[in-house]
């Protein structure tokens, strides 16, 4: 589904499988006693790693194994996940990390997290119907995250640089029982300061647009147009063209937004128009040259308040002009409107039950 371009933390090697010629100063010790960790079953699948279900010291966790050739994404986690005050609701927790030798003899490489039950975003549409106020919980959260990392903080001495993540989608967020996000996967996110990326290591950054799930690519990284002059400002605005692209699924599973029938099947952002294996060129045909988005359908047409609200907030994500977009902050904070005029419109619409917080509408 996904096609990664990346020339800064990640070379996809020739010899899958194997591990990079990779300096590295020591082998990392891990962070827990490898014996109290019990590997269970496999969740989750990503483009480099597989992702188990864990027990470690009696707490569920997610495991994430990375394999020797995915070092580098490893890395970047761990080093993301080291930044002081990242720690917040709606980013996923960090637990330990450590490597071990595969039963093949090679190396590979673990990330434990808190477990995060419904799994990604993804998984959730494509199995779930809810409510306008749940969608908006959904919404809400996952803009809160990424909030989050956008900003730059510090506190009691402690220092929070901007991060970007720079592979924003559905199946990088993830959902929680109690119908809350947070985001996961940090192997593309970077520090970034003004102009400049804050740069640990040895890792080749020459190329910091290269990176990214080509559905999901704002017009100006497939048109390789990102303005580096103000680099900051720049990713974090492709981080919300990507927002956009995820407010578009979760609005097209809300049963309140298609009175009297039921919401269609889930579907990818771009699945009409490109499939589910669209190439570097056909996105950038239908995104750059076509301007093409997904498209609102017939059922959203009805223009109240906080239908058309979350219509102009879903375009103002992906604007073509990355400098229109919305801040994270900023669409956060349109969520949280979203929810009152909803009550409203609610209480004006006499085909609504007002006794019932949950009711979808019936026309
Ligand atoms: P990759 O970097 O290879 O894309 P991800 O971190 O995105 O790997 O994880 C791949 C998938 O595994 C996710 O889409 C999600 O379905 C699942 N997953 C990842 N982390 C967790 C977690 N902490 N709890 C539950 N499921 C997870
Ligand atoms: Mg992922
Ligand atoms: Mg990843």
């Amino acid at each position: 589904i996904s096609v990664l371009f990346c020339r800064v933390c990640f070379r996809k090697p020739e010899n899958s499988g194997q591990p990079l010629p990779y300096i590295e100063p020591s082998p990392v010790e891990p962070d827990f006693d490898m014996n109290d960790l019990k590997i269970l079953e496999l969740i989750g699948q990503g483009r480099y790693c597989n992702v188990y279900k864990g027990v470690l010291n009696n707490r569920e966790v997610a495991v994430k194994i990375f394999a020797g050739a995915s070092r580098e994404c490893y890395n970047n986690e761990l080093d993301i996940y080291g930044i002081a005050l990242l720690e917040h609701d709606n980013v996923l927790k960090f637990i330990g990390s450590g490597e071990r030798k595969a039963e093949d003899g090679w190396q590979e490489y673990m990330l434990v997290t808190e477990l995060i039950h419904c799994g990604s975003l993804m998984s959730y549409l494509k199995e779930y119907t809810y409510d306008w106020h749940a969608m908006c919980k959904l919404a809400q959260t996952a803009a809160a995250g990424l909030a989050h990392l956008h900003l730059a903080a510090t506190k009691e001495g402690e220092h929070k640089p901007a991060i970007v993540h720079r592979d924003i989608n559905s199946r990088n967020i993830l959902v929680r029982t109690d119908g809350t996000c947070c985001i996961g996967d940090f192997g593309f996110a970077m520090k970034v300061c003004g102009s400049s990326i804050v740069r640990d290591g040895n890792r080749d950054n020459s190329n910091i647009t290269d990176v990214g799930t080509v559905r999901y690519m704002a017009p100006e990284v497939l048109d390789g147009a990102v303005n580096l002059r103000d680099c900051e400002c720049a990713l974090k605005q492709v981080d919300i063209y990507s927002l956009g692209l995820v407010l578009w699924e979760l609005a097209t599973r809300c049963k309140d937004l298609y009175p009297g029938t039921v919401p269609p099947s889930y579907k990818l952002p771009f699945q009409d128009e490109v499939g589910l294996h669209p190439s570097f060129a056909e996105m950038q045909v239908l995104v750059c040259t076509d301007r093409g988005r997904p498209a609102f359908p017939d059922e959203w047409k009805d223009n109240h308040m906080a239908l058309r609200s979350l219509k102009d907030t879903i375009e103002e994500c992906w604007d073509h002009d990355a400098e229109a977009r919305l801040t994270a902050l900023c669409v956060e904070e349109r969520i949280i409107e979203l929810m009152v005029l909803w009550d409203k419109h609610r209480s004006l619409t006499p085909t609504i039950n007002p006794t019932s917080q949950n009711t979808s509408v019936t026309t």
